[in-house]
């Protein structure tokens, strides 16, 4: 299952990573793999084409040279011979080449109006009835510059008329067989063409790779600044050897920004500091002199005493609000100090859950491994972090819903649970629950007036304290849920 599960996310980031149409890779492969094709294509043609008519211009200029010589060849026998034997002596001649050996491969006969053959040459003599029956047919027809094929033969053909003592004696025809040549040259063009599509086939493969490798700084540079948070703004270097001139310019700039970031940044938390410190001093003198008011609830009429409840409860909601602010400014900043002792965790524990049952009216149970688990921490941070988790555990379930502390000692690690049998938390929820002022649905949330110190809901910052106090102790802090039917909260630490 696992397999399948990773198997799909690798075809799943291949297919996003080479096929993605909105890709660099694909729209560069693509590209180029257009321009490679068209090229290629277009000079393969381009070279069969230029080849087959250089093999035709040069047979076709031959031929007609032998039709231009010829009657001038025939002139000079029929100062001895008849016509006829002046003819044959001529086409001799023009077979020999001028050698004593006949070509076989040029071919002449001088037909009369009518089609029929006067004088031929041997060669045409020695051909098969059917070719000379082709041929004959295909000299019927108007004859043009280029290559014809009859059977498995082909032929550049030529012809002109043919004057002999000032009066037509018939039609001149050369033929010269160039089957050879032109098979040499489809073999050429077919190695080419073959050639071309493997070529086709394979650069953009190797194209691909290499574009995929080019743009290998752009991806290792996204995957770092993935990784980058607020917190690490400061450190960031976004450095990468071997990285082209363009991304390293891209990476400097960056570096650059994230440095403008940190220092922006860092101005927010210390005005986040400095407002909440400034306000909560104010807001607990009021919280002060609205307690000490209703201390003296006899001269106070109904409407007032509600009155000043609702103020004092809403006044250290702020004052809270204003803490959890201070110490999360405090803890980013890393000047929060912790004062570390050795303490015995089943009693911390007892205290705080005695003073949640008191405030809460609800039953809390504690499990332990041991009677006495011991662990070095800062017991007043420590027990923020347990009171704001088990607050919430009684927050977000009923009167009834069972709540159970656990303690748990291992020779490395402390852990700590707090479980709970109430609403739950949705899985998409479940990472989010950890950042600032992220809360998960408003209308979860009971409004419970009446008690003082936590009347209402909170603003979503509870445990992203939690997760930094925690995170400073050297421990980690982690959910699972399930909706409808409880949350158990696990704070890992180690035994210092
Ligand atoms: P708040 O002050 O709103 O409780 P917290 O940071 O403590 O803020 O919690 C963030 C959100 O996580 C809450 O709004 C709540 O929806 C959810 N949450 C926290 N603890 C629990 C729990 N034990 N059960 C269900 N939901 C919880």
């Amino acid at each position: 299952m696992n397999f399948f599960r990773k198997a799909h996310i690798t075809f799943d980031q291949i297919r996003r990573q080479w096929f993605s149409p909105t890709s660099l890779q694909f729209r560069l492969t693509a590209g180029i793999t257009i321009a490679l094709v068209l090229g290629l294509g277009g000079v393969a043609l381009w070279i069969g084409w230029g080849m087959q008519q250089l093999l035709v211009t040069t047979h076709i200029q031959n031929v007609e040279y032998i039709v231009d010589r010829f009657p001038h060849d025939v002139g000079l026998y029929r100062d001895m011979f008849s016509p006829t034997i002046a003819v044959q002596r001529a086409i001799l001649q023009a077979e020999a080449g001028g050698g004593n050996e006949y070509s076989s491969s040029l071919l002449i006969w001088v037909s009369n109006a009518d089609g029929d053959v006067l004088v031929q040459s041997r060669s045409l003599q020695a051909a098969s009835p059917s070719f000379q029956a082709m041929l004959m047919s295909l000299s019927a027809m108007p004859i043009q510059p280029q290559v014809y094929q009859i059977s498995d033969r082909y032929l550049v053909l030529s012809s002109s008329p043919l004057m002999i003592d000032r009066s037509a004696f018939g039609q001149l025809y050369v033929a010269q067989d160039i089957t050879e040549e032109q098979l040499k040259l489809m073999t050429a063009i077919r190695h080419v063409s073959l050639t071309t599509i493997l070529a086709i086939l394979l650069l953009p493969l190797l194209i691909a790779v290499y574009i995929r490798r080019s743009l290998q700084p752009l991806r290792r540079m996204s995957q770092l600044a993935e990784t980058i948070s607020a917190d690490d703004l400061s450190q960031v270097r976004l450095y990468l050897d071997s990285a082209p001139d363009e991304v390293q310019e891209l990476a400097q700039m960056l570096d650059k920004m994230f440095s403008r970031l940190s220092q922006s940044w860092e101005q927010y938390r210390q005005l986040v500091g400095n407002v909440s410190h400034e306000l909560r001093t104010p807001l607990s003198i009021i919280s002060g002199y609205l307690q000490s008011l209703l201390r003296r609830k006899a001269s106070l009429s109904g409407a007032q005493i509600e009155a000043l409840e609702i103020a004092t409860s809403e006044t250290d909601r702020t004052i809270q609000l204003l803490q959890d602010l201070l110490d999360l400014a405090r803890l980013d900043g890393g000047y929060l100090n912790f004062c570390w002792e050795t303490i015995v965790l089943n009693d911390l524990l007892e205290e705080i859950v005695g003073m949640s049952e008191r405030f809460s009216d609800r039953s809390i149970s504690i499990e332990a491994d041991s009677p006495a688990i011991q662990i070095k921490t800062d017991r007043d941070r420590l027990t923020q972090v347990l009171v704001n988790l088990i607050d919430n555990a009684v927050k977000y379930s009923e009167p009834s819903d069972l709540i159970v502390v656990r303690l748990a000692q291992t020779e490395e690690h402390t852990t700590i649970e707090i479980l709970d049998q109430g609403c739950g938390i949705p899985l998409h929820h479940q990472t989010r629950i950890f950042e600032r002022f992220y809360r998960v649905d408003e209308a979860r949330t009971r409004y419970t007036s009446g008690d003082s110190s936590r009347t209402t809901a909170g603003v979503g910052l509870g445990l992203a304290v939690v997760k930094s106090l925690v995170k400073s102790m050297g421990g980690h802090v982690a959910v699972s849920s399930k909706p409808g039917e409880g949350s158990t909260f696990t704070i890992t630490l180690p035994n210092l």
